[in-house]
């Protein structure tokens, strides 16, 4: 792998697979994850300000503060000075928060390249119905329940890699899922439309296909 720094940003629908292919990425290819709702969901668990002030928005499905997000996005990249390729799972989100980044981060040092997972609603309301995560706050491993598809755990609501209990998020509940697949709409075409306009490179990845065939894609087309 080059040390050309490089930061992609996962673009796709709430179930897409980002978090699962930036897993992949992390484990394999050695890259490192910034998953804002992992953030903030680990804010809520340890109880903090911020997450006492969040935790209504994540439950309903609703998003945070695009200046608070943001401010937690800065603050990780500036702790994190060495890492060399990082993946930002889950940022930008709205054009307010594409307009601070393209602000905030240094373009020709770290080569942005939006990632965009296409998939169908039903696909992802289908994934989102049946997705089971690690109920530890700091590993946050993501599983499903679905025969086939490549993401069950090994042990029935274990942990394969902590042991920790896995349990349902929150927001995957019917209502609150379709709040975050509406929200998803509304903004995905203005951010489209923000990066075109920038001169932003898109590569799009094809999300209905199994994991191993969406990293095999992922590995020709983005990582080179
Ligand atoms: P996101 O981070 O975009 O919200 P996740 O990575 O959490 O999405 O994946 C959503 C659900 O779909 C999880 O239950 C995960 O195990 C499952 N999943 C992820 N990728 C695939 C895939 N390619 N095929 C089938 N299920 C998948
Ligand atoms: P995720 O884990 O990416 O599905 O995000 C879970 C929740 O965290 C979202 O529904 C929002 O409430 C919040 N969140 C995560 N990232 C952002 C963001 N970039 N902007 C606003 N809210 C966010």
């Amino acid at each position: 792998m080059s040390m050309q720094k490089r930061l992609l940003l996962f673009l796709g629908a709430p179930g897409s697979g980002k978090g699962t292919l930036a897993q992949r990425c992390v484990k394999d290819l050695s890259y490192d994850q910034l998953s804002t709702g992992n953030l903030c969901r680990e804010h809520i668990a340890h109880g903090t300000e911020i997450g006492k002030n969040i935790d209504l928005a994540l439950k309903s499905g609703k998003l945070i503060d695009d200046g608070l997000v943001t401010c937690m996005v800065t603050e990780w990249l500036a702790q994190n000075p060495a890492k060399i390729h990082i993946i930002l799972d889950g940022y930008p989100r709205t054009v307010i928060q594409a307009e601070a980044f393209d602000k905030f981060v240094d373009l020709q040092e770290h080569q942005p390249l939006i990632v965009r997972l296409k998939i169908s609603e039903q696909a992802v309301i289908d994934r989102l119905t049946l997705r089971m995560v690690c109920s530890e706050k700091g590993c946050q491993a993501v599983y499903s329940l679905v025969d086939g598809s490549g993401c069950q755990p090994e042990r029935e609501n274990v942990c394969d890699v902590c042991e920790s209990p896995l349990i349902k998020r929150a927001d995957d509940e019917i209502v609150a899922i379709k709040h975050r697949l509406k929200l998803y709409s509304t903004h995905e075409q203005q951010l489209l439309d923000f990066y075109n306009a920038q001169g932003y490179e898109i590569v799009d990845l094809d999300a209905v296909q199994p994991t191993e065939a969406i990293f095999c894609e992922f590995k020709q087309r983005v990582h080179g």
